[in-house]
């Protein structure tokens, strides 16, 4: 390196650069992992059925708070967002491994907690606990769990096929787990200020819950499915709307057009987002963590996508690559951006 040369750090690279970064050199020579790096998941070709795989690792501190998050509300979530992933390949979940580090502060009864969350994400979504790992930290819990889906290689539907003129849809509403966020984090404040004081969550529980305890959305799946439509793209909302339909687009090799006002967004998120003075767009399209799918359809699916409940058509797939608009309500064109308010978080 030259004097003049700075090393790179994190922060120059943000997190998409930096697993690029450090991926590099890794090229894929086994042809049965049909899709490596990039997606929700990889996806081995074992035989008939396709195997995928996922894992996220889950920070105290960084992703979660323990003085407003209860351990069996994080197990479960620990879980659902791994399960998430498999979802957005159109894939079924089957087996996860649970690795934890834990510092001397936790208590058993309180991994007996966590575990019952785990468990009842288990007995829910139809999935085996397989094995795992257990080491002590010096700090914190730290909670990492690998998912193992399969699917039949004709049903997988990975990033990379939306097409010119796709509607692209997203199911249930967004913005809501950041607002919860901002109002648990407002609550944990004035309890450190005064331990008397209860939370003030009344009429917010919602929101709350989409934080603490959020669904993978299987019915999304399942109700394509029944529908007779296979999306030619997918993702799960892990990081916002925005970032999400880069991802899309990017591995698409496509554009799209998003129009603010066909985004849906609770009234509970409305009404958080004005008490925090916050555009509720904004924290539906740079929130995260709503594990919803975004998902693009053939434009002649348009009758049957209307029809079905809880899924939105938010936009369409331009054809060129450098056409990335998002479309606030008084109807100019912004370039869509991606402005995780953490990039490192996810
Ligand atoms: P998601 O938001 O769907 O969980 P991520 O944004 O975490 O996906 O990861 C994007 C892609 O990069 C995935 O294919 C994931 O497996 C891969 N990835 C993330 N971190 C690393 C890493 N440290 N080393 C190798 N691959 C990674
Ligand atoms: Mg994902």
């Amino acid at each position: 390196m030259s004097k003049t040369e700075k090393a790179l750090t994190i922060s120059d690279l943000g997190e998409f650069g930096l697993i690029d970064h450090l991926t590099k050199d890794f090229t894929i020579t086994d042809k049965k992992l049909i899709k490596g790096i990039g997606d929700d998941a990889a996806v081995f070709e074992t035989g008939d059925i396709c195997t995928l795989v996922t894992t996220d690792l889950l920070v105290e501190g960084i992703h979660f708070n323990l003085i407003y998050t209860p351990l069996k509300h994080l197990g479960y979530k620990a879980v659902v967002v791994n399960l998430s992933d498999l979802y957005a390949m159109n894939a079924t979940p089957k087996y996860i491994t649970v690795s934890i580090a834990v510092s001397r502060k936790f208590s058993v009864p309180a991994l007996e907690q966590l575990y019952e969350g785990i468990k009842i994400a288990c007995d829910r979504f139809g999935v085996e606990l397989a094995g795992g790992d257990t080491t002590s930290s010096l700090s914190g819990l730290f909670i990492n769990i690998t998912a193992i889906g399969e699917a039949k290689k004709e049903d997988i539907v990975f990033r990379s096929g939306a097409k010119k003129n796709d509607l692209v849809c997203v199911s249930g509403d967004l913005g809501g787990s950041y607002c919860g966020l901002q109002l648990l984090e407002r609550e944990k404040e004035v309890f450190i200020g005064d331990p008397a004081i209860q939370p003030k969550l009344d009429g917010f529980e919602y929101i709350v819950e989409r934080q603490l305890k959020p669904e993978p959305r299987r019915d999304i799946i399942q109700k394509l499915k029944e529908a007779g439509i296979k999306p030619t793209s997918m993702i799960d909302i892990s990081d916002g709307l925005s970032s999400e339909m880069l991802h899309l687009c990017k591995n698409s090799g496509c554009g799209c057009m998003i129009f603010e006002d066909k985004i849906p967004v609770h009234p509970q998120t409305e009404a958080a987002s004005v008490m925090f003075g916050i555009d509720p767009s904004i924290a539906a399209m740079n929130g995260g963590e709503d594990y919803e799918l975004l998902f693009t359809v053939p434009l002649d699916k348009k009758d049957i996508i209307e029809k079905l409940n809880d899924i939105s058509i938010i936009g369409y797939i331009h054809e060129d690559k450098n056409t990335k608009l998002f479309v606030p309500r008084n109807g100019a064109e912004l370039e869509l951006k991606a402005q995780g308010w953490n990039p490192m978080k996810g």
